[in-house]
Formats: structure tokens, sequence, C-alpha cells
């Protein structure tokens, strides 16, 4: 006699709520299938982690309809870095937003001002000195905001914020709004102390702010005040560090040959061709002005 199996709706087991689990339940459940899940934890919680989900991953949870909870809850990172532990430098950057559109579709629209913004305030890209300094868009006021940090965790909270605020929103924030009117008055207050610092010759701006508090300063105001000069040294310090930094102008790029991140090795520091940093403990400070007048003679050619 032959056996003929019931003809009954399929019903799926699945044990372990994990991320396989709970997707395999939604995608039949979705399909109409009957699913019991069983997790053997009491009760659901995160580990404390930050979860990174691949385009693949993405791909899934918009497959599920889960993409516009994802999106109130995440952000779309703009690269992959990896930085040396020991001196912070550079080592490679991979940009993940076009290749997230382009290969797997992801739709950056909704996101357009943010990269846009990002991309310029990242790579140093504004079209003028001036329009680095003024600080008129709510993304510059932004950036303003999380650069100074005037908060402990202040960026961490901001970030996802990001995610589905425009910029004009996110200035009228009260977390960041409150911290906004005093940064833009001590940034107009740094014009005036750079204007009267500033030694500009020889195609070179050096000063000295290691007597004031001004880390987090716009880094673009020598260049608004001396287009002329190519390169800028600067000694500045905090209660944890004294520090040299060296920069290059954007807007006056076309003979600047040195490697500023060679110069700055030769002195334990590093960073960028274009802009690098030498880091000294904060009594230091003495020696990181000797280090930054050496600096500025060598790039000024004496
Ligand atoms: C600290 C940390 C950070 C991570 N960060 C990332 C990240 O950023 N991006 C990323 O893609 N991946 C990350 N991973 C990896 C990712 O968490 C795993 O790849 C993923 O959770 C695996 O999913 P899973 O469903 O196979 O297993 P799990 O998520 O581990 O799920 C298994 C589930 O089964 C339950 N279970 C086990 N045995 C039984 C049983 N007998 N009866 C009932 N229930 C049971 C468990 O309690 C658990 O809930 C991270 C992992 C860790 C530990």
């Amino acid at each position: 006699m032959t056996h003929h199996p019931a003809k009954r709706p399929l019903r799926v087991i699945i044990i372990g709520a994990g991320i396989g689990g709970l997707a395999a339940a939604c995608a039949l459940r979705q399909r109409g299938i009957e699913v019991a899940l069983y997790e053997r934890s009491q009760k659901l919680e995160e580990v404390g982690a930050g979860l990174q989900i691949g385009p693949n991953g993405v791909k899934v949870l918009r497959a599920l309809g889960l993409e516009d909870e994802l999106m109130r809850n995440a952000f779309e990172p703009f690269s992959i870095m990896s930085i040396t532990w020991d001196e912070g430098r550079l080592r490679f950057r991979q940009p993940l937003k076009a290749i997230a559109r382009e290969k797997f579709g992801f739709n950056t629209e909704p996101l357009k001002d943010l990269i846009h913004w990002g991309d310029i305030i990242d790579g140093a890209q504004y079209p003028t000195p001036e329009s680095a300094v003024e600080l008129a868009e709510p993304a510059t006021q932004l950036a303003l905001v999380i650069e100074a940090a005037p908060e402990d965790g202040l960026p961490a909270r901001i970030i996802p914020e990001l995610a589905y605020r425009s910029l004009s929103e996110m200035v009228k924030l009260p977390l960041v709004a409150r911290h906004l009117a005093p940064l833009l008055e001590r940034h107009r207050k740094s014009i005036e102390i750079l204007r009267e610092r500033i030694e500009a010759r020889d195609g070179v701006i050096f000063f000295d702010v290691g007597d004031l508090q001004l880390e987090g300063y716009n880094k673009f105001i020598p260049y608004l005040l001396h287009p002329e000069c190519v390169y800028s040294v600067s000694v500045l310090a905090s209660p944890v560090r004294a520090k040299v930094s060296l920069g290059t102008n954007p807007w006056n790029q076309a003979t600047a040959d040195k490697n500023l991140a060679t110069l700055a090795e030769k002195f334990g520091g590093g960073g960028h061709p274009r802009v690098s940093a030498i880091s000294f403990e904060p009594g230091d400070l003495p020696r990181a002005r000797e280090v930054a007048r050496e600096l500025t003679a060598t790039l000024r050619g004496k």
C-alpha cells in the first residue's frame, strides 16, 4: 500500500529568535506560512554594541518591508576608514555611500543634502574661504557644534537624528541650539584674535595661540585673512595637550609641493600630505613652540 502524506498546511518551527530566526519567521509569515518561533532568552535586549548592517542585509530588510523602520533608527556611513592605532594616521579610506547606491540600489535621495554638505565639510571643498568662515548655512553651524563637542557624548546623540531630520531642523533642536549662539560668538572672537596674531610672510602663516583655549577654532580663518599664503603653522594648547598644526590653503594649492605628513613625522606627529599635526604633553608647550618655529622656517625656505 502506498503512503500519501496528509494534505495539511505547512507549519514551521524555528528555534532561536536571533537575526536569522526573526528574518526567516518574518519572510515565512509574509508568504502565509504558519510559524512558531521559540527563544530561550526571557527578554529581547541589546548587548550594547553598535550594529553594522551591510548592503546585502539592507536588501533583506527592504524585502521584509522594514526599510522605513530601519532608516528611522540608522544612518548610512560615508566611508570605512582605517587609522593607525599609535599616530592616528589614515591608512585608507573606502567610500561607501555611492557604492551602496550604484551596486546595491540603496536610495540616498532622502539624505542628499546631508551627503552634499558632508562632502564639502569633510573634504574642505568650500568654494571660497568666505563660505567656509561665515557659517551662514545650517550644515556649517551644525559642524561647528559637532567639532567643538561642548558636551560629553553630544556627537553620538546628534548623529542618529541626522538620519531623518533636515539640517535646518537639526540646528533648531535644543541639544544643538543651546550651544550654537555661544559657539558663534566664540567663532567671531577667534577671527579677531587671529587677525591680531598671524604673522604672514613668504607664503606661510604662523600664529601662536598657546596661551588661549582656542582648540576647535575654524581652520579656514587664516586663509580668509591671508589668501596669498599657501601654508599655515599654528601652536595651540588645551588642558590635555599642546599641539602644532600644519595646513595647506585649499584655495591656493598650485605651488604646494611640501608633504606636511612627512614634516610632522620628523617630530613624532603625522597626518595627511596637506594637513598634519604633532601632539605634545600639556607641559611641553615651549617645545611645541620651538618645533612650530622650526617648521615655519622650513616652509618659508629659510
Ligand atoms: C559583539 C558583537 C557585535 C556584532 N556586530 C555585528 C555587526 O555590527 N554587524 C553584523 O552584521 N554582525 C555583527 N555581529 C554578528 C551577528 O550578531 C551575528 O552574525 C548574528 O547575530 C547571527 O545571527 P543568528 O540568527 O545566526 O544567531 P543569533 O543572533 O546568535 O541568534 C541565535 C538565537 O537563538 C537562541 N537560542 C540558542 N539556542 C536555543 C535553544 N536551544 N532554544 C531556544 N533558543 C535558543 C539564542 O538565545 C539567540 O537569541 C556581532 C556579534 C557580536 C557578538
